[in-house]
């Protein structure tokens, strides 16, 4: 048996399956390679916030899956769709040629998801280097039947497909009736989807039996899933604005040109992201990419803590104040774990959870019990099974230093913002200002405290040899982030004393 126990029992883990709409437990095919694919991003512009929930989503179940199989034994593919209509007008508007367009973009994709802590897939293909298997699929779909060529189009043929529908649980009358769907004069059913068309001659193409063209959207992943992870595997995943029509039509092909496989056993879709309650989008000003929120200063490792803060199955509000606690929380853990060395093994309160369809947020509670508890080394271990308390992603933590005295003064201010006293705020605020520590708010209701080295040594002066000496550093002179921070506290102890 591979994989990790806890009291002689492995963790067990449980998966919504979208495809049975029920729980189940997770029994891999060949648990010494649990393989796992989730469509990755179109790569014309930076991610947004939405596309980022995916990414945290499905991360934390590799690492998990990693954690109770073992890291060896599993194996995850994301895409990149590198040929798309807005692509194509991208590089048209720009003058660019596309291949730029998408390694750049790609570029920002890993820096961004890097920044979120995520780790990268076993194997990240582009669809353009997978175009021949795609055309090899198409030409098996055409010969079983299930596919035709009409005027350079091929087309799948939805009605030789019984179960067409299934995943999205819906007929495809009802599909016909509910979906603008593209009537073309060379489709046989309305619903009938794309999977090759014809290229101009300035647009990127491919030669085909067909002629000159390029692949349907739907096609790449069951081309690239099939040659990366074979005609069965365990779990595939995405947004569950994805699930119709790309998954239906990702079943319908692979099913139909692999029909002794299974394609994917359990489907997972997570739920979509709103903001402060409301949809993301551009007319509202409430659109953002993972970029945006970065540079304003939200650690990527926030962002994280606030995803995995609601279950992926329920929708996600973003919300300010939400940061703003994710932050508070993840600067307290790293005080209390700073120079801890983590467990050998998570602790099986945040397992359990974590082995409960991904219980996120009860994994959170679980690693608050363990702070509780003074277990530091559980503490640590847990959070790095969630991506969190990585190494390297705590400089945010660390150049944000404030002395405890100060961070209860920071948290006595937003109180007093929400109780719209703001005649208390004001005066916390302007206190610190004069004392030469300003409190800068930051977009995600980061509250950083930024503290004049100045005013810091010149108070130093009139200091005692003994507390001077107790500022020294190992090599002999005066720790210039121990003064600040004893001067924080020096500082917000005379504030916190005018205020009572
Ligand atoms: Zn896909």
């Amino acid at each position: 048996m591979t994989g990790i126990t806890h009291g002689g029992i492995m963790t067990e883990i449980r998966l919504y399956n979208t495809r049975t709409r029920q729980a189940e437990p997770f029994v891999p095919l060949d648990p010494g390679n649990i393989r796992m694919y989730v469509c990755g991003p179109t790569v014309y512009d930076r991610a947004h916030l939405g596309n980022a929930r995916p990414v945290v989503v499905f991360d934390t179940l590799f690492r998990l899956l990693r954690q109770v199989h073992g890291a060896d034994c599993v194996t995850y593919v994301r895409n990149f769709t590198d040929v798309d209509d807005k692509i194509n007008a991208k590089s048209a508007e720009t003058g660019r040629p596309i291949r730029e367009i998408t390694d750049e973009t790609i570029g920002w994709y890993h820096a961004d998801v890097d920044a979120l802590g995520a780790l990268r897939p076993t194997h990240e293909p582009r669809a353009t280097d997978y175009v021949g298997a795609m055309i090899a699929m198409i030409e098996g779909l055409i010969a079983k039947g299930h596919a035709y060529a009409a005027e350079g189009h091929v087309l799948f043929d939805v009605r030789s497909f019984d179960s067409y529908g299934r995943l999205s649980g819906r007929s495809v009358d009802d599909m016909i009736a509910g979906a603008r769907v593209e009537v073309a004069p060379y489709k046989r059913d309305p619903m009938d989807f794309v999977l090759w068309k014809p290229s101009a001659p300035e647009l990127p193409g491919w030669e085909s039996p067909w002629g000159r063209g390029r692949p349907g959207w739907h096609i790449e992943c069951s081309a690239m899933a099939h040659e990366l992870l074979g005609e069965s595997f365990d779990i595939h995943g995405g947004g569950i604005d994805l699930q119709f029509p790309h998954h239906e039509n990702e079943v319908a092909q692979s099913c139909c040109a692999h029909p002794q496989g299974q394609f994917a056993r359990v489907w997972m879709h997570n739920e979509m992201l709103l903001v402060e309650g409301k949809k993301m989008s551009k007319s509202l000003g409430n659109f953002f990419t993972v970029r945006d929120l970065l540079n304003r200063g939200v650690p990527g490792e926030v962002i994280r803590f606030v995803f995995l803060s609601t279950h992926y199955g329920k929708p996600m509000d973003w919300t300010e104040s939400k940061a703003q606690e994710a932050a508070t929380v993840l600067r307290r853990w790293r005080g209390l774990v700073a120079g801890i060395e983590p467990a050998p093994r998570p602790a099986p309160a945040v397992l359990d959870a974590l082995g409960d369809d991904l219980n996120t947020a009860g994994a959170i509670a679980a690693l608050h019990g363990l702070a509780a508890a003074g277990d530091l080394a559980g503490l640590l271990a847990s959070a790095r099974v969630m991506g969190l308390l990585e190494q390297g992603m705590g400089d945010w933590a660390e150049v944000r230093q404030q002395s405890d005295l100060l961070e209860a003064l920071v948290q006595r201010r937003q109180e007093a913002k929400k109780a719209r006293q703001f005649d208390v705020a004001d005066f916390i605020r302007n206190e610190l200002a004069q004392a030469g520590i300003e409190l800068r708010d930051l977009p995600g209701g980061v509250v950083e405290p930024n503290t004049s080295a100045d005013q810091a040594i010149q108070w130093s002066q009139g200091m005692t040899e003994d507390e001077l000496e107790r500022l020294k550093g190992a090599d002999g002179s005066t720790d210039l982030r121990a003064l600040i921070e004893a001067y924080q506290q020096h500082v917000a102890r005379r504030v916190l004393e005018r205020l009572e």
